[in-house]
């Protein structure tokens, strides 16, 4: 049988299988008989197709983040038509198989599998140290720019996965148009929305439940305390409310957390995970450590690396005994090959409310805009070959080879590297904030001095469990 052929007889049965747990996922036949199938079906996936880094214990982590992800999605009873936007058009899809083959002929590699973009830089919260603290219509994302970058994506890359962040995605108004036009136009995109969750009522997640193809993720700092001190008073019972309306419509949502040094043994705490998760149904966390980028930054508020080295461990535990599908954005760089920026092979690009175009949401420096390529007769396809992006992907495609998956960020692990691959393809910064920054020696310094402090405190652990495939 063909190669073509095989694929798609194995996204068949894999798709059905997935579709009888998606309705059994509450019965002891599903328990008993079905979860022990769907583990087997994970792991000889794994072997199959492993990707670029083969290290014993990067296949682990492979295996244990795909478990949990499956066990998250199936337990919390998705509606039939969510299931099927997630199994068929955005896990398992022939269009992107015969995209890849075009894409690789072109390119010689394979195409970006996602995108995140950033259609309004306004929010209706204040919350401190956020640069989305405008209430202005200015600096919105027009939408045929938004819609068009949709299109190309499942046109030129067979993608469609689209992360949408903020300011609030839910505050964007372009023409009278909003965010769920967006999502009402392109029902076979599967879509992630970062919201702070205080606009969403019943009639929004119904809504939401009819689209069938959005998830959101609701922004949280840990307990009421700590999510109150940066978002402000009243904002725990409204994050609360929304989840407990979601829930109650069958809509998959998930948190997302900025860790600091203040609240990183908070959000991995039994209270934290048995609030979010077990009481009120959240199917899966982001959790994003602190990025010294922009205005008003802290460099000493980005977890230290003894903390970053206890999130991984803590992260494991909660992801491997609890189920949960937990997603630590640093310390997991072995479950994606490390980094996913500048449109490397199933990464992505980020967009924002200017149309820049970045490698990444933590990547303040672009190398265009997508007004630019439109404007010039280009196409999404035109980003792929841009010194700063192909720059990153080279380090990428190398670091697979010799790095330490545990510090994969050019830009946060890597400081000194990040910025000369900015200094020396003249990317533009996002603001004035990270023109000025990418010039400071101090800042150089402090990041330099943190990257080889964490350095020490990962490179063993990478060598003797993923390397050696020693047991933690
Ligand atoms: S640049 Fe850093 S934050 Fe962005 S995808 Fe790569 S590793 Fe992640």
């Amino acid at each position: 049988m063909k190669e073509e052929s095989k694929i798609k007889l194995n996204n068949l049965l894999v798709s059905n299988l997935l579709k009888i747990a998606f309705a059994t996922a509450d019965t002891v036949f599903f328990k008993k008989i079905l979860f022990p199938v769907i583990e087997k079906g994970i792991r000889s996936a794994i072997d199959r197709v492993p990707g670029p880094v083969t290290w014993p214990g990067v296949l682990e982590d492979k295996y244990y983040m795909l478990r949990s992800m499956a066990y998250s999605s199936l337990k919390l009873g998705l509606s039939s038509r969510f299931a099927t936007t997630v199994v068929n058009k955005a896990i398992l899809s022939d269009l992107r198989m015969k995209k890849e083959i075009e894409f690789r002929t072109k390119f010689g590699f394979d195409p970006p599998g996602f995108m995140v973009i950033s259609p309004a830089k306004r929010c209706n919260l204040r919350c401190r140290g956020c640069y989305a603290n405008s209430a202005s219509e200015k600096d919105q994302l027009d939408y045929k720019i938004f819609t068009r970058v949709i299109e190309e994506m499942r046109e030129f890359w067979g993608a469609r996965f689209v992360t949408v962040s903020g300011g609030e995605p839910m505050m964007y108004r372009w023409n009278g148009k909003g965010i769920l036009d967006i999502y009402k136009e392109h029902p076979d995109s599967l879509f992630l929305m970062y919201t702070n969750g205080t606009m969403i009522n019943d009639k929004v997640a119904r809504k939401f439940y009819d689209l069938g193809n959005i998830t959101p993720a609701i922004s949280v700092e840990g307990m009421q305390t700590v999510t109150e001190q940066r978002r402000g008073k009243g904002v725990f019972e409204k994050i609360t409310r929304a989840m407990e309306i979601l829930k109650k419509n069958h809509v998959l949502f998930g948190v997302s957390i900025t860790v600091t040094k203040d609240n990183a043994e908070e959000i991995v705490s039994d209270e934290f995970i048995d609030y979010y998760f077990d009481k009120l149904g959240a199917g899966y966390a982001w959790v994003f450590h602190y990025m010294p980028i922009g205005r008003d930054i802290d460099p000493d508020l980005i977890p230290t690396p003894d903390q970053r080295v206890m999130l991984w461990e803590k992260s494991w535990d909660i992801v491997k005994n609890r189920k949960i599908m937990f997603v630590d954005f640093w310390n997991h760089g072995p479950v994606s090959d490390g980094c996913v920026s500048a449109g490397r092979p199933g990464g992505y690009f980020y967009i924002d409310w200017q149309a820049k175009v970045y490698p990444c949401v933590f990547f303040p420096y672009a190398a265009t805009t997508m007004n630019q390529i439109y404007d010039n007769g280009g196409n999404l396809n035109d980003l792929i070959n841009l010194p700063l992006y192909s720059r990153i992907r080279d380090w990428q495609f190398k670091y697979w080879k010799e790095g330490d998956l545990l510090r994969p960020c050019p830009i946060r692990d890597h400081y000194r590297m990040a910025k000369k691959f900015v200094v020396e393809t003249s990317a533009m910064p996002s603001d004035e904030g990270t023109a000025e920054i990418i010039k400071d020696p101090v800042y150089e310094k402090k990041m330099d001095k943190y990257d080889r402090e964490l350095a020490k405190k990962t490179t063993p652990i990478w060598e003797d469990i993923y390397k050696h495939g020693n047991r933690r």
